[in-house]
């Protein structure tokens, strides 16, 4: 029964909850909380199945009153299959981080070389890079040594209000250290088997994760300041769901904190509901009746 409430529980925050999270609209008043919730939902998906794997040979055999043999045979396998899944998680991070890094360091030595120091016009902005180009574009290099990352041409069409608050909304995303959120999303999406895999989870929180740098930039330079930015900056600047951003800057509705706290709670339980209600109670029999 175990492995079945688990199975059905996983299935659904594998296979139904994105869809549902990724469609609504209430994360764009909570953003942050919505990105914890996406965590949580993920990590409880990868617990359920690892309860599958664990619980589903151990109730088996109970039923059928099995031997000593058959169940350690069968402790052993899920063992295994629980290690193959943490293994290829793990394996998919390390392998996405240390790439993410490289990368990072190459494109960090790009824009150092082609930085045009003369263009910043005043502007005093800690590891600010200005690179030629009509278009208009701005983006950050995260990492130990950030850099900020603006072209000629973005310097040309946003005001000086609007530069500060395009900073502001690329030092949030370092503060914060967005990259590593939306790495680890890459490293889960990139570990789960083709069939089962869904980009919207990785969609979604790439657009939260923008809100709530916007949001960041809102609070420092004004909201009118971030969407004439938003609007002036090129598509590949402006990121995902430019709409959406747009439109909920225009909204001017304060953040909701009784919505953060419910979702934020809502995150917690997730992982510590199915544990307690499913999972402890399982132990306790499975333990007590173990034939080793
Ligand atoms: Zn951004």
């Amino acid at each position: 029964m175990t492995a079945l409430l688990l199975g059905a529980l996983g299935l659904f925050l594998s296979l139904v909850a994105p869809g549902l999270l990724a469609a609504a609209r209430w994360p764009d008043r909570a953003p942050a909380p919505a990105v914890v919730l996406w965590q949580a939902i993920t990590l409880a998906g990868v617990l359920c199945a690892l309860g599958v794997v664990l619980a589903g040979p151990e109730e088996l055999i109970r039923a059928a009153d099995g031997n000593r043999r058959v169940a350690s045979a069968a402790l052993v396998a899920a063992l295994a299959v629980a290690a193959v899944i943490v293994l290829r998680l793990l394996v998919s991070l390390g392998g996405v981080m240390w790439r993410s890094r490289a990368r990072r360091a190459r494109h960090r030595l790009l824009v150092d070389l082609l930085d045009r120091a003369e263009q910043r016009h005043g502007l005093d902005v800690e590891g600010l890079r200005v690179l030629d180009g009509a278009q208009p574009l701005a983006y950050c290099v995260a990492g130990r040594s950030p850099r900020v990352v603006l072209t000629g041409g973005a310097l040309d069409v946003l005001n000086t209000t609007q530069i500060a608050a395009v900073v502001a909304h690329e030092q949030a995303h370092l503060r914060h250290r967005h990259e590593l959120v939306r790495e680890s999303f890459t490293a889960f999406y990139q570990a789960v088997p083709r069939p089962l895999r869904s980009r919207a989870p990785l969609d979604a929180v790439r657009l939260l994760l923008e809100m709530v740098a916007d949001d960041a930039a809102a609070r420092r330079s004004g909201g009118d300041a971030v969407r004439g930015a938003l609007t002036l900056l090129s598509d590949d600047s402006a990121g995902a769901g430019r709409d959406r951003r747009l439109s909920r800057l225009a909204d001017q509705q304060p953040r909701s904190v009784a919505l953060s706290v419910i979702v934020l709670v809502g995150a917690v339980a997730l992982l510590v509901l199915p544990t307690l209600v499913v999972v402890v109670p399982w132990l306790s029999v499975a333990v007590s009746n173990w034939p080793l």
